[in-house]
Formats: C-alpha cells, sequence, structure tokens
C-alpha cells in the first residue's frame, strides 16, 4: 500500500513538472474588458468601441468570480504564418464566441460554450481550443457569459507545441483516474467479500468525487457525457454535494463516530442531510445560486471533518491519524487551489494539478485507512473469538474437575454409608445374637428356642423328616442350692451348658436353657434311637464327673424326657414340646438320673387331652 502510495506521487509529480514545463511556451497576450450588463452589445458594436471603453484585465488572467453578466474581452495577437490555436483554459464556461478581426473585418468567428455539444467543438478538447487565422496582426473578441465563475485564461499556442504539452497532461488525468478507478473496484471487491459497508460507501464516496473532478476538468463531459447538456449545467453541484453526502456515511462508518461522540456524530449526520438536499436542489435551482452555497456549505464541511478527525486522533484511533492527514492533503489542496483562483497563488500548476494530486492522495490514504482499520477488527474479533474458545475450554475443563470431584465424594459417601451399613448389620447381628442368648450360659435363651422349635417342626413337616425334642431337668438342684448357695448353683448351670454343647455336635442341633434348671435340644432329622443315645451320652456326662465349683467337686445328675415327632403325629409344636415334657417327668417319676422316651400311649394321651 504504502509503496503503491509513493509510486503514484512521483509519477503525478513528473507528470505534472513535464506540462509545467510545456505550458511555458504559450503567449498569453495582454486584455481588456468591456461589462456588458444589459447584454445589449452587438460584435460590430464592440469592434467600434471607443478605446476609453476598454479596461485592462491586469497581469493576472481575466477573472470575474460568479457574475452572470455578459463580458466582452479583446486581445491583440500578432501576425504569423505558423498554424497556430487560441486556448481558453477554463471548461466549464457556458456561453463563448470569439471574433477574429482583421482591419475591423472578421476573418472567422466560433461559438463555443458548455450549453452545446461536445462534438460542436472544432477542436476536440476538455477546454476550448479553436484555430488562430494565419497571416497579419489580429485582433481576437471573446464574448463570455456563463454562470459558473467567469475567467477565460487564454493562450496562444504554436499548434504542434499545444498538441505535444497535451501528452503529460493526459497521462495525469489518466493516472488520477486510473487510481480511483482501482480503489473503486479494489473496494468493491474489498465489500464482496466482507460485508463491511465501510468499503462500499467508500467507493460511492469515490465514485462522486471522481466524477465531481471529471466535470471540473471537462473530461466527463469530453468522455462521459458529451451529449448530456442538462447534466453538464448540473455535474459539479451534484456530483459535488454527493461525495459529500458519502464522505459523511464513510467517515462515520470509518471512524466509528458515533461510538465516540455524538456531538460529531450529529454533525456529520447534518453534513449528510445538507449535502443531499444540495444534490437534489442542484437539480432545480440556477447553478450560479447553488455553486455559491455549495462552496460555502464545502468550507464548513471541511473544516468540521478536520476537527472530527483531530478528535478522534485525540480520542486514541490509531487509524484517525492516517484518516487526519488524508483529510488534510485533500483540505490543503483545496485551500490551495482556491488561493489560486483568487489570484494570491501563481501558477497553471497549482491551479490545474494541486486538487487532483490532494484528492488523489486522500483517496489512498483512505484506502490505506480502510484496510488499516478492517484488518485491525479482523484481528480484534479473531483474539474475541479466541478468548471465548479459551474461556469455554476452561468452562469446560472446570466442569470436568467438578464432575470428577462430585463422582469421588459419592464413591467416598457411598463407601461411608456402606461401611456404615455393615457396622449397623454387625451390631444388628450382635443385638439379635444378645436378644436370642442367655447371659448365663451362653446357650440359647428360651425366646430362641421357641422360634427355632417352630421353624424346625415346620421344616421337618415339609421335608417329612424326624424331628426330636430332649428336656432335660436337674435332679434335687434345689438342695444344691440350698446347700451350697446359688453362686455354686450357678456355677453347675454353666458347667452342664458346657457338656451340653460338647455332645451335640451337629449343626441342624440347638442347645438352649429353657428356664431355670431345665434345658432343651432340638435336633433337627434325628430319630428316636439316635436322641436316645444324645441323651444317655449327656446323662452319663453328667453323672461320671461331678463338676468342679468353689466349694469343692460336686456330683449331681439329670433326668431327660425325649418327644420325637414323626411325618404327621403333632399339628403344632407344642404337642411336641408337651410331650417331651411329660418323658421328663416320667424319668423324675421313675426315680430321676434315666432318660424316657414318649410313649404311643403318652402320646395318645396327649393328644386325646388336647
Ligand atoms: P427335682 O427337679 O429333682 O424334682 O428336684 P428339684 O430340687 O430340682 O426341684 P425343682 O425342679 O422344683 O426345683 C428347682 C430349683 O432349681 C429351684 C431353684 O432353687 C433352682 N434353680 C432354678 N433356677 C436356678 C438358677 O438360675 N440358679 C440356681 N442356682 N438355682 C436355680
Ligand atoms: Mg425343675
Ligand atoms: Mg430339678
Amino acid at each position: 500500500m504504502r509503496s503503491l502510495l509513493i509510486l503514484i506521487a512521483l509519477l503525478s509529480l513528473l507528470a505534472t513538472s513535464v506540462a509545467e514545463a510545456d505550458e511555458r511556451a504559450p503567449l498569453r497576450p495582454d486584455m481588456d474588458y468591456v461589462l456588458d450588463g444589459g447584454d445589449r452589445l452587438q460584435i460590430s458594436e464592440v469592434i467600434g468601441l471607443p478605446e476609453f471603453a476598454w479596461e485592462p484585465t491586469g497581469p493576472e488572467q481575466a477573472s470575474f468570480g460568479y457574475d452572470t453578466r455578459t463580458y466582452w474581452l479583446r486581445m491583440t495577437i500578432p501576425g504569423s504564418e505558423e498554424p497556430r490555436l487560441l486556448h481558453v483554459q477554463y471548461p466549464l464556461l457556458d456561453s463563448l464566441l470569439v471574433y477574429f478581426v482583421q482591419d475591423g473585418r472578421i476573418v472567422n468567428q466560433y461559438t463555443l460554450g458548455d450549453r452545446l455539444p461536445f462534438a460542436a467543438r472544432p477542436i476536440p478538447h476538455e477546454d476550448f481550443v479553436v484555430p488562430v487565422p494565419a497571416g497579419e496582426a489580429l485582433t481576437v473578441f471573446i464574448r463570455v457569459q456563463s454562470e459558473s465563475s467567469v475567467r477565460v485564461p487564454a493562450y496562444i499556442w504554436p499548434a504542434d507545441a499545444f498538441h505535444a504539452a497535451q501528452g503529460p497532461r493526459q497521462m495525469a488525468l489518466g493516472l488520477y483516474f486510473g487510481v480511483l478507478i482501482c480503489m473503486v473496484v479494489y473496494n468493491l471487491f474489498g465489500y464482496g467479500m466482507t460485508r463491511e459497508p465501510s468499503f462500499f460507501s467508500y467507493s460511492l464516496y469515490v465514485i462522486f468525487i471522481g466524477l465531481m473532478m471529471a466535470a471540473l476538468s471537462g473530461s466527463g463531459f469530453r468522455y462521459v457525457w458529451p451529449e448530456n447538456l442538462w447534466l453538464q449545467d448540473r455535474a459539479i453541484v451534484l456530483f459535488g454535494s454527493l461525495s459529500f453526502l458519502f464522505a459523511a456515511v464513510f467517515i462515520s462508518q470509518l471512524l466509528n463516530v458515533s461510538k465516540h461522540s455524538a456531538f460529531f456524530q450529529r454533525g456529520l449526520w447534518i453534513v449528510g442531510g445538507v449535502a443531499g438536499a444540495f444534490a437534489l436542489s442542484g437539480l432545480v435551482f440556477p447553478y450560479s445560486i447553488s455553486i455559491k452555497l455549495l462552496l460555502g456549505f464545502a468550507l464548513f464541511a471541511c473544516v468540521f471533518i478536520l476537527a472530527l478527525a483531530l478528535a478522534m486522533w485525540s480520542k486514541g484511533l490509531v487509524y484517525a491519524r492516517v484518516f487526519t492527514v488524508a483529510w488534510f492533503t485533500f483540505l490543503a489542496a483545496v485551500i490551495f487551489n482556491s488561493l489560486a483562483y483568487l489570484g494570491f497563488l501563481d501558477g497553471q500548476f497549482i491551479q490545474r494539478y494541486a486538487i487532483m494530486m490532494g484528492s488523489g492522495i486522500e483517496v489512498l490514504l483512505l484506502s490505506w485507512v480502510l484496510t488499516l482499520r478492517y484488518s485491525e477488527e479482523r484481528s480484534m474479533k479473531l483474539a474475541a473469538q479466541e478468548d471465548a474458545l479459551m474461556l469455554a475450554a476452561e468452562a469446560q475443563e472446570a466442569q470436568r474437575q467438578l464432575n470428577d470431584e462430585l463422582e469421588e465424594r459419592v464413591a467416598e459417601r457411598t463407601f461411608e454409608l456402606e461401611m456404615a451399613l455393615r457396622e449397623l448389620q454387625e451390631v444388628n447381628h450382635e443385638l439379635e445374637r444378645k436378644n436370642s442368648e442367655d447371659s448365663l450360659t451362653g446357650l440359647f435363651n428360651r425366646r430362641h428356642f421357641d422360634r427355632q422349635l417352630t421353624a424346625e417342626f415346620r421344616r421337618s413337616w415339609r421335608n417329612q423328616e424326624p424331628l426330636a425334642l430332649i428336656m432335660l431337668d436337674i435332679d434335687h438342684f434345689k438342695q444344691v442350692n440350698d446347700t451350697h448357695g446359688h453362686m455354686i448353683g450357678d456355677q453347675i448351670l454353666v458347667e452342664i451348658a458346657k457338656r451340653l454343647k460338647t455332645a451335640v455336635r451337629r449343626s441342624g442341633d440347638t442347645v438352649c436353657r429353657y428356664g431355670g434348671e431345665e434345658f432343651a435340644l432340638i435336633l433337627a432329622n434325628t430319630g428316636e434311637d439316635d436322641a436316645k443315645s444324645v441323651a444317655s451320652k449327656i446323662a452319663s456326662a453328667v453323672r461320671e464327673q461331678p463338676f468342679d465349683t468353689d466349694a469343692g467337686p460336686i456330683q449331681v445328675t439329670v433326668s431327660l424326657g425325649i418327644c420325637v415327632a414323626h411325618e404327621g403325629l403333632f399339628e403344632v409344636p407344642e404337642q411336641l414340646l408337651q410331650a417331651a415334657d411329660e418323658a421328663l417327668y416320667g424319668a423324675k417319676h421313675r426315680g430321676r438320673d434315666q432318660v424316657v422316651v414318649a410313649r404311643s400311649s403318652i402320646l395318645q394321651d396327649s393328644a386325646a387331652s388336647d
């Protein structure tokens, strides 16, 4: 971008310096003028005017500002046989009548001005160019009437020098419009690719700046709208105001003015609105009025925009700096141009090319700003996107960690719960055990016995297996207590429990303390013979080994009653218990220290007694 800028600047400098060098060649004769305020004079009358009616235009070119009245100009050209051209270097004059007069006689005359179609020109050129008749000295009379600024910079050229000078001039113009077209195409592509509206408004701005410059330089009339006199009459006001309108839109978008300053944004809307109104009014009102208003407005708008640019710069917008330089270049060109118009600065160069160079450089710089801003915005967007992605990733990671922690905690809690449950189960178990245990002997207690008897009774019934129940009572235990005391009695009870446990080893057997000094043994799937042998073993185990107590060894005996429940014999376990109890009673009755099996008679008795 920068290198392109430098290249263009060098090329335009080269082109303009060539043009300037060539333009020193033409002759610029002195001019006199007469103001024909009422527009009454005919050429014949003008030729005959007395010398005192004419006034010199001074050393500068003939220039009368914005004045719609008719002016007559006069200049004298020395005679020559060489082909020569008269060049009026101001393309915007409405009406221009040129008379070549020799000895009071009109030798040749031309009707010029941009109120005529371009094709009517004797020599096709953006400015007004006519051939000078060869021969003796001539007086040229020019009648000028225009709604634009009335300026008649007239030169006499040797024809070949004039044509030679056109090359650099056309090149400079071509270069200028070429750059503008490139910028428009490039930025329209940019708009197509990115849909960034400032690319589009910039393109429109450049298009209208280009059209205005084309109108000012006469190239527009020559190449773009040679037949369209209506447009030629309004082009400058129309395109000038439209370029201000789109400048306002573009600047607002480029510098994001609404974000930074409500005041300047409002000002921009006003500039844009007024410019739009000028564009419309230029279609209706005469040029002479609207051009003056537009110029005043343009001066104000340019200064306002420069102030805006400086304000944005001071707010720290990087590209506002380049924008300020761009706009200042343009403004400087306009000011130089105006000063030259007003006669404060001399030089064809400034008048012709300053505004073009200014606007050309401005257009290039603005395109640069646009690209700068776009790339900055894009990198900002990218950074924001990256940030968002990173945040999302962090959030995800945090979520994952949270999940992990949660899972871990749940696992911990579950484990703790399981442990507690197990402990609870153990406690429950322990409680259950304690609940069914006899505290003195460690055997099952009565409560457990009742439950166990019912369960085993049902099981035997279901499996069609015999169930044996042995009831045991210590003989004359009251005496032991009375003789040695309860403590000693208890020691015997504990020892008997041990012997019972030793005698009964099968897993299906249950040894219980039924109450006091009575014990009960439930023997699952056990027939009468087996039960009898177990009972006898117990009886002898008690009898044959005296009990070691604190009161010395004590001999005791036990009586046992057995009943075996066969299939269908009893309906409820209580009947079995009663039968066994009665067998025990039988054993006591028969003299103690013996085993009695419930006889069928007893059983029948018990069944009958139920
Ligand atoms: P038999 O059974 O031979 O007819 O005579 P017995 O003296 O054993 O008479 P009975 O069964 O009626 O007496 C039970 C006695 O057992 C009463 C009580 O002194 C004793 N006894 C009951 N429970 C306990 C106990 O837990 N500890 C002690 N030391 N003695 C108990
Ligand atoms: Mg008893
Ligand atoms: Mg007893």
